[in-house]
C-alpha cells in the first residue's frame, strides 16, 4: 500500500490501473501532505470520532482519517476508483467503509445509525464544487446527526458562507448555514495542491453544527422560503420582491406593514436583514 498525498504515489497509482480523471465527477485529487495533515487538524478528527467522507478518490484524504479516526465511511459515486482503495490504498485498514454510491442519493441517516449508534459524526469532504450547496443543504435539512462539516470549497463560496449583512457576497447560502452552523475558513488551499490543477484557488471551512439553531421561527421551510425570494431579486425592495414572488402568496401591503412592526424602513432591502429579523419578518408574515 502506497502512502499518498504527494504526486510520486499519486502517478504511480493511477498509472497502475490506467485510471482517467472524469471531468463530470470533478476529479481533483490532493497531492500535498502538508495540507492533508491542516486538514485533518481543522476537523478536529480523533480516536473516538465516526467521520463521512464524501467522494474519496484514490483514498488520499481517507488514508490520514483512518490513521486519526476510530472509524470511516466513505462515499464515492466513481466505479472505476472502488477497486482502487479496495485492494490498493485503503486495503491495510480495518476501520473503513466504503460504498460505491452517489452521496445525492445515499440515506446517510441509516449509515450514521448503522455505523455511529446514531450519534453525531464528522463529515470531512473534499468535492467537486458544483454539488457543494446541494450536499450540504442536504445534510442539514435531512437532520443528519452531525457534529461539524468539514469541506474544501471554491474561496469566493467559503466567503460567501461566513458573511454578514451589508456586504456583497451575504446571501441566501450565508444564512442557511449560519441557521444551521457557526462557519470558519481554516485555511486557503492553492490550484497546485491539486491533480490536475483546478482554475481557482480553494479553501477550507468548518462549519460546527448548533445544538439548536441560533434563531426561533414558527416554520423553518417558510423562512427559506422568503430568504431565497429576497435574495432572488436583490436590488429590489422587499416591499417588492416579495410582493411579487411567484409561491409565496404575500401581497405589499403585508411586507410593508410588517416592516413597520419591525421599525424598519419602507424601502429596506433583504441584504441588510440578519438571520433574526428574517426569523422576525417571517412570522409576522404568516400572523
Ligand atoms: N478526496 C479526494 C482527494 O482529496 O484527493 C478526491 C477529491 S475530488 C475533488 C472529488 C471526488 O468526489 C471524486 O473522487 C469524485 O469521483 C467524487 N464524487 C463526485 N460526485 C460525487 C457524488 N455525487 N457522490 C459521491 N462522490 C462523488
Amino acid at each position: 500500500m502506497a502512502t499518498l498525498g504527494n504526486p510520486t504515489n499519486t502517478i504511480a497509482v493511477l498509472q497502475r490501473y490506467g485510471f482517467n480523471f472524469q471531468k463530470r465527477y470533478g476529479q481533483n485529487f490532493l497531492i500535498d501532505a502538508n495540507i492533508l495533515e491542516k486538514i485533518i487538524a481543522a476537523a478536529g478528527v480523533g480516536r473516538n470520532d465516526c467521520v463521512l467522507e464524501i467522494g474519496p478518490g484514490i483514498g488520499t484524504m481517507t488514508q490520514y482519517l483512518c490513521e486519526n479516526a476510530r472509524e470511516v465511511v466513505a462515499v464515492e459515486i466513481d466505479k472505476k476508483l472502488i477497486p482502487i482503495l479496495e485492494q490498493d490504498t485503503l486495503s491495510a485498514y480495518d476501520n473503513i467503509t466504503i460504498i460505491n454510491e452517489d452521496i445525492l442519493k445515499v440515506d446517510i441517516n441509516a449509515i450514521v445509525q448503522e455505523k455511529n449508534d446514531g450519534k453525531p459524526v464528522k463529515v470531512v469532504a473534499n468535492l467537486p464544487y458544483y454539488i457543494t450547496t446541494p450536499i450540504i443543504m442536504g445534510l442539514f435539512e435531512s437532520h443528519v446527526p452531525l457534529d461539524s462539516i468539514t469541506i474544501m470549497v471554491q474561496k469566493e463560496v467559503a466567503e460567501r458562507m461566513q458573511v454578514g449583512p451589508g456586504t456583497k457576497d451575504y446571501g441566501a447560502l450565508s444564512l442557511a448555514v449560519q441557521y444551521y452552523a457557526r462557519p470558519e475558513v481554516m485555511l486557503t488551499v492553492p490550484a497546485g495542491c491539486f491533480m490536475p490543477r483546478p482554475n481557482v484557488d480553494s479553501a477550507v471551512i468548518r462549519l460546527t453544527c448548533h445544538d439548536r439553531p441560533p434563531v426561533a421561527v414558527s416554520d423553518e421551510k417558510r423562512m427559506f422560503d422568503v430568504i431565497r425570494a429576497s435574495f432572488n431579486q436583490r436590488r429590489k425592495t422587499l416591499v417588492n420582491g416579495l410582493g411579487n414572488a411567484a409561491g409565496l402568496n404575500v401581497k405589499k401591503e403585508q411586507v410593508l406593514s410588517a416592516l413597520e412592526k419591525m421599525g424598519l424602513p419602507p424601502a429596506t432591502r433583504g441584504e441588510t436583514l440578519t438571520l433574526a429579523e428574517f426569523a422576525v419578518l417571517t412570522d409576522l408574515l404568516n400572523e
